[in-house]
């Protein structure tokens, strides 16, 4: 979301005359947009600054802007203890950064801006053209959550849920198709969550499918809770719809995703599975999980690695437990760090045998690519299958843009290699 709001950011200073920089020494106003999401964050903004003095040293002073979610949480703290940095802009109230730039071009002043102001911000971004032109587009849908996960800062960060006006949505992805984007990725803190006036995901799934030159659709991070028959019925009718789906679990046992407030069993997870299996056999699943959370047993991480292994996802994203202060787990009791980075070792060793397996699988089996851009030398190209692995292969031809049928010869733990087999191919995706 973060990249969302930067295209955005950008956008809209064109309107004061800014472009982007490609190098550092050149800019005249640092924007830094930021995530708080784990530990650390703060830290790095400061180091981040400091950067950018050193490199200013001898040079006139730029205007430097923190925003994002850093920004969000920790305000005036940021303004006092770093005096080079010129406001403080949440994510809520972003669309007023000509006016702060202006200001602190005119008057010389610190702004602190994080009120919540979501819907005067799309209410503005709705009026600035997306001008994102890259073959794969994200697309910010809703934004905020009311969950209160008790580990998770972004109901603090990012407000409450708001969903996007529905014709705006459609308006804005044309826009972006008629850019040149083939794929967009519809995003929010809880995409599944989208409801404007009784429209749900599903239905905005089935009006995108219908835009002209649109070849593929994404969506993340949806909430199991919010995971409705429609959305799963969408799975099996749209086309377009990538049939990868990441939906974050935290752990295997439901004693922890209770103590989380995670609001759902393992077994009504393992239900949205099945469902949306019967639906769709070729689905697979990516997720995220919180390793050590304040309480877990033996006995609920190993719940965890078995989750792991009977589900099969395919790519995951494991991290130790961060306390994130102001969240109601900060004042739990901390698993021991030894054994909760022994864990961690053991869950992500079996998520990568997991994860190889996989893609040594695919060796030699055909997959269809759309390919994005060059990858380092003119004659290679980066794309991805409708797994969202990342492919490379050797070719003559331009192909970005180009959807390929690809056969894999070899891969790594990231990527896989292969040759495009054919000229070119509809784009058809079997449900
Ligand atoms: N809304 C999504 C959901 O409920 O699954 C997740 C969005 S959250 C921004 C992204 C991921 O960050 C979470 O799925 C979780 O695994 C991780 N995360 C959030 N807070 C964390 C914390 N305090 N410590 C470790 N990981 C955390
Ligand atoms: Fe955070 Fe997701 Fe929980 Fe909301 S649902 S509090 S975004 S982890």
């Amino acid at each position: 979301m973060n990249e969302y709001d930067s295209n955005r950011i950008l956008d809209l200073t064109k309107k004061i005359n800014y472009t982007l920089t490609i190098n550092i020494k050149d800019s005249d106003c640092y924007v830094l947009n930021t995530c708080h999401i784990r530990e650390k964050a703060t830290d790095k903004v400061y180091h981040e600054v400091g950067r950018v003095k050193k490199e200013f040293r001898y040079k006139k002073k730029p205007i430097v802007l923190i925003v994002g979610c850093v920004a969000q949480a920790e305000g005036e703290v940021l303004l006092k203890k770093e005096k080079y940095i010129d406001a403080v802009v949440g994510p809520q109230s972003y669309h007023q950064i000509n006016k702060i730039i202006l200001d602190i071009e005119n008057k010389n002043t610190k702004i602190n801006s994080t009120e919540f102001e979501v819907i005067e911000k799309f209410d503005q971004l709705n009026l600035v053209k997306n001008s994102n032109s890259k073959i794969s587009s994200f697309l910010t849908i809703q934004e905020g959550c009311d969950k209160f996960c008790k580990f998770c800062v972004v109901p603090y960060t990012r407000g409450p849920e708001y969903s996007r006006s529905y014709p705006e949505i459609i308006s804005e992805a044309k826009q972006l198709v008629d850019n040149g984007s083939q794929e967009i990725i519809l995003l929010g803190q809880n995409v599944n969550a989208y409801n404007f006036k009784n429209k749900r995901l599903s239905d905005l799934l089935y009006s995108l499918s219908e835009i002209k030159n649109l070849e593929r659709i994404r969506y993340t991070t949806s909430h199991p809770k919010d995971f409705t028959d429609d959305l799963i019925e969408a799975h099996g009718e749209c086309k377009k719809l990538m049939p990868l789906l990441h939906l974050p679990v935290q752990s295997g046992s439901t004693k922890i995703l209770h103590n989380m407030n995670r609001n759902h069993t393992i077994e009504e997870y393992l239900e949205i599975i099945d469902k949306l299996k019967e639906k769709k056999s070729s689905i697979k699943f990516s997720s995220d999980f919180i390793i050590a959370y304040p309480g877990e047993t033996n006995d609920d991480f190993e719940k965890t690695v078995s989750l792991m292994k009977q589900v099969d996802f395919i790519n995951s994203y494991s991290f130790i437990f961060s306390a994130r202060p102001g969240t109601p787990a900060a004042n739990l009791k901390k698993i021991d760090e030894k054994i909760a980075k022994e864990r961690l070792t053991i869950f992500q060793r079996v998520a990568d045998e997991i994860k190889k397996k996989y893609r040594n699988k695919l060796v030699n089996s055909i997959t269809n690519v759309l390919f994005e851009n060059n990858a380092r030398s003119t004659d290679k190209y980066f794309g991805r299958d409708e797994y969202f692995n990342s492919v490379i292969v050797n070719s003559n031809e331009n192909l970005a843009g180009k959807i390929r049928n690809v056969k894999i010869d070899s891969c790594n733990q990231n990527t896989l290699f292969g040759k495009v087999i054919l000229e070119s191919k509809p784009n058809e995706y079997a449900a």
